[in-house]
């Protein structure tokens, strides 16, 4: 196998199917692909044509059910759920259409909880800097009802990137938010970016297919059919 320091991402003949009951879905196919470190791609296609699923996979948040995926030049493909947790906490964050925050903590208390298992020493000032950083200084104690919708995404995003992962990866970010501030959202991407975070943003929003030059990987019906 070829060694490649600078190749973060690695997917070689992934599919994934899932069954339901006697129904066979084919939601991934024969995906391969490969992502330096420091990249900002999209992923784009209609609704059902599997970024979701691949997104999920690049995760560690599921497994494929064929093929191989190498993270960090590391072999995910099999993981059970501990191990694949771990990585995911060490590498990975993890951006999601509807926010998933927990209703009951304050924006503070959601960007604390992968700080949890971990070394605690600084973790609130950690998270108060990663409030901060994406805008949200000032709303530190408010709860997700409290807030609008950005700026709920917003805490998503610090929740995202209080470990310092080397990877975004955000599914549908603005899929609830209107352009403007789906601008914004996509603003903060850039700037991860270009501290050298890997970014991967999923969607069928124009405005984020973004700036001509960048990367898009375009799926149909669970098949990569383009990678510019
Ligand atoms: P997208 O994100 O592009 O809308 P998805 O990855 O969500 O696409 O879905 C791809 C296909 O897999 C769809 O046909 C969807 O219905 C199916 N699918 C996704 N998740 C599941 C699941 N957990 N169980 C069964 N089928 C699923």
């Amino acid at each position: 196998m070829n060694y490649d320091r600078d190749l973060i991402i690695a997917l070689e003949h992934v599919s994934k199917i899932y069954e339901m009951g006697n129904v066979i879905v084919p939601a991934l196919t024969d995906a391969s692909l490969s992502i330096q470190s420091g990249e900002m791609v999209s992923i784009v296609g209609p609704s059902g044509s599997g970024k979701s699923t691949l997104m999920n996979v690049l995760g560690c948040l599921d497994v494929p059910t064929s093929g191989k995926y190498l993270l960090s030049n590391e072999d995910v493909s099999q993981m059970n759920d501990n191990r694949l947790a771990k990585i995911r906490n060490a590498q990975i964050g993890f951006i999601f259409q509807t926010y998933n925050l927990l209703p009951r903590l304050t924006a503070l208390g959601n960007v604390e909880l992968p700080l949890l298992y971990g070394d605690s020493r600084d973790s609130k000032i950690r998270c108060v800097q990663a409030l901060e950083r994406v805008g949200l200084g000032e709303r530190v104690n408010h709860r997700p009802s409290e807030l609008s919708g950005g700026e709920q995404q917003r805490v998503g995003i610090a929740r995202a990137v209080v470990n310092r992962p080397a990877i975004l990866l955000a599914d549908e970010p603005t899929g609830n938010l209107d352009s403007s501030l789906s601008r914004e959202i996509l603003g903060l991407f850039e700037q991860f970016n270009q501290v050298g975070v890997t970014v991967l943003v999923a969607t069928h929003d124009n405005e984020l297919l973004g700036s001509a030059g960048r990367r898009v990987i375009e799926l149909r019906n669970g098949e990569v059919i383009r990678d510019t």
